[in-house]
């Protein structure tokens, strides 16, 4: 756990509660945390999955890699300790989103296990909702797909640190949800993590009656 530096703060409680706010979006914030190698789907399925809720009128919203490293981790780089500041911060990020009543959609490769666990920890001493979801795919058809070209620039030698070529990829040994993408379709994909949000109650009031639909509008 990163230390806390300033002293002499803490944390301030406003008049509206974490239910209030709960109450008025109909769903429950929640941490969706896919995590995988690069191509294995991530990103893809968060499009996929934040399309579905919100055909439902459920507010979700993608934290995505590059997209946050363009922004509040701009002056972080992929060597281990970066890797973990990187996830340190999304988490942080995830968690506010979660306490605001947001759906987040955190797509990261996140290869390190104790980083997931440590954010993981983070949501659970919060009272927050996390799940982790394991985007497994083999390397070989990661590879294959190589959507982003980094793959074969890494095989070049032209990226250092690429996670399943010269830097390790931690499986998650127990994750809510399990999606293997190289033998599931997309809207199978987005179904099975709808089912678990609805089983556990963090959608309230759904406005649809026919889950299929959800994921045949979610799949155009
Ligand atoms: P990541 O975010 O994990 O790096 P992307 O979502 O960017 O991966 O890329 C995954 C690629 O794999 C996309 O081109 C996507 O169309 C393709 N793909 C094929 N089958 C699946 C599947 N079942 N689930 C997710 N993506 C899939």
């Amino acid at each position: 756990m990163t230390k806390q530096k300033a002293t002499n703060v803490t944390w301030h409680d406003g008049e509206i509660s974490r239910e209030d706010r709960y109450s008025i979006l109909h769903q429950r914030g929640a941490t969706i945390w896919f995590t995988g190698l690069s191509g294995s789907g991530k990103s893809t399925i968060a499009v996929a999955l934040e399309q579905a809720l919100y055909k439902i009128g459920k507010l979700s919203y993608r934290l995505d890699g590059d997209n946050v490293r363009l922004g509040i981790n701009k002056n972080l780089g992929f060597s281990e300790e970066d890797r973990k500041e990187n996830i340190r911060r999304i988490g942080e990020v995830a968690k506010l989103f979660g306490d605001a009543g947001v759906i987040s959609l955190s797509s990261f490769i996140s290869p390190y296990k104790d980083d997931r666990d440590e954010v993981r920890e983070l949501h659970e001493k919060a009272g927050l909702n996390f799940i982790e979801v394991f985007v497994d795919c083999s390397l070989a058809e990661a590879e294959k797909r190589d959507p982003k070209g980094l793959y074969k620039k890494a095989r070049a030698g032209e990226i250092k640190n690429f996670t399943g070529i010269d830097d390790p990829y931690q499986a998650p040994v127990n994750p809510e949800i399990h999606l293997k993408t190289d033998v599931m379709t997309v809207e199978e994909e987005v179904k099975i993590i709808l089912d678990h949000l609805h089983t556990n109650g963090l959608i309230l009031q759904p406005q649809f009656t026919r889950a299929d639909e959800i994921t045949q509008s979610a799949a155009l």
